[in-house]
C-alpha cells in the first residue's frame, strides 16, 4: 500500500491523518497516511529512511518547513517563493518539493466567496506563513497587499523579496489610518493568546478577517474583529484542509471535495 507521513514536532495534535483518510476514502485511493514525531538532529535522516522503506511522499510542518526544502531536488515555483515547502513527492529516489499552504488559503478564502479581485488586504506576520501566501494572494489581483510585522525589518525583507509595487509595508503604529477589505493574521499571536497591536479603526463593517489559527472556538483575534463589527470572520481550518487537497492532488493526480472533510473535521474539532 502507498505510505504517506506528515513529519512534525510537536505532531500529536496533527488533523493531516484524518483529512488524508477522508480524501483517501472519497476518491477511492489505496493508501495510508500516518504522522511522525522527527528532530533537528533526524529530520535528514528521518525522511531519507521513509524513502527506503518506499515511502510516496510526505508533509511537513513547523518546523522543519525550510529544513526540508533543503533536501529537495527540485522545487515548485510555489516552494521557491515561499522559502519552505510543506509536501514532498518522491520520484524514482529524487525529491520534488512544493508548498499549498498559500493555495489552501486562497482556496478556502475564494470557497468562503471572499472576492480578491481590487481588494485591499491585510497580511499581518512576517514568518513562514505569511511568505507563502504573498505570491498565491498577489495572483488574486488584489489591489494592495499590505504586511504589517511586529519586527517591521522582517516585513520590510518579505517585501523586497517579491518586489511587486502592490506590496507595502506599514508599521502597526500606522494602521489607525488604513481601512481593510480583507485582514489575514498570519502571526502566532492567537496560539498564545494575544492580540496583534492593530487599530480597530482598520476594520469597516464590510471587513472580512482571517485568522489562520483554527481551533474548536473562535480566536481572540476573530472574537476581537466581531466586536469591532467585521463583516465576517474565518478561521483557518478550510485553509488546512485546502493545502492538504492540493498535496494529496499532487501525489494521487485527483481532485477531491473540500467542503465534506471540512464539515467532518470542524465537528470533530468541536466534540474536542
Ligand atoms: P512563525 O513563527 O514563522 O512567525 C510568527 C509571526 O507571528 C511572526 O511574524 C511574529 O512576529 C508574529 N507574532 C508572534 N506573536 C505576535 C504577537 N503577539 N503580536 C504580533 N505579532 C506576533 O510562524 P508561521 O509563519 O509558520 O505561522 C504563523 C501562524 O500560522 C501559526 O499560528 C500557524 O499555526 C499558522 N498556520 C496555519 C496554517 C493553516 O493551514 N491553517 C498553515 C501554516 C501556518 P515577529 O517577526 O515580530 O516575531
Amino acid at each position: 500500500m502507498d505510505k504517506y507521513l506528515v513529519f512534525g514536532n510537536p505532531i500529536a495534535q496533527s488533523r493531516s491523518p484524518f483529512i488524508h483518510l477522508k480524501f483517501a476514502q472519497q476518491s477511492q485511493q489505496i493508501m495510508h497516511y500516518d504522522k511522525y514525531l522527527s528532530s533537528h538532529e533526524n529530520f535528514a535522516n528521518d525522511i531519507k529512511n521513509f524513502m527506503a522503506q518506499g515511502g510516496k511522499g510526505a508533509n511537513v510542518t513547523a518546523p522543519f518547513k525550510e529544513l526540508a526544502m533543503q533536501m529537495c531536488d527540485s522545487l515548485s515555483s510555489a516552494a521557491k517563493a515561499a522559502g519552505a515547502v510543506n509536501t514532498l513527492l518522491f520520484n524514482e529516489g529524487r525529491i520534488v518539493g512544493d508548498n499549498t499552504d498559500g493555495i489552501g488559503l486562497v482556496t478556502d478564502l475564494l470557497n468562503q466567496e471572499v472576492a480578491l479581485k481590487n481588494k485591499r488586504v491585510l497580511l499581518m506576520g512576517a514568518g513562514g506563513a505569511a511568505r507563502g501566501v504573498i505570491l498565491p494572494l498577489l495572483a488574486e489581483h488584489p489591489k494592495q497587499v499590505t504586511l504589517v510585522n511586529r519586527t517591521p525589518a522582517k516585513a520590510n525583507e518579505l517585501a523586497q523579496l517579491f518586489a511587486d509595487p502592490r506590496l507595502n509595508v506599514i508599521g502597526y503604529h500606522e494602521t489607525p489610518q488604513y481601512q481593510f477589505d480583507v485582514i489575514i493574521n498570519a502571526t502566532s499571536a492567537s496560539l498564545q493568546s494575544q492580540l496583534p497591536p492593530l487599530s480597530p479603526l482598520c476594520i469597516s463593517p464590510h471587513t472580512v478577517c482571517y485568522d489562520m489559527v483554527y481551533g474548536a472556538s473562535l480566536s481572540p483575534f476573530l472574537m476581537w474583529c466581531q466586536q469591532q463589527g467585521a463583516a465576517q470572520v474565518i478561521d483557518g481550518l478550510g485553509m488546512l484542509v485546502g493545502q492538504a487537497a492540493a498535496s494529496f492532488s499532487l501525489w494521487r493526480n485527483v481532485t477531491v471535495q473540500q467542503q465534506p472533510v471540512l464539515t467532518a473535521l470542524r465537528q470533530q474539532l468541536q466534540e474536542g
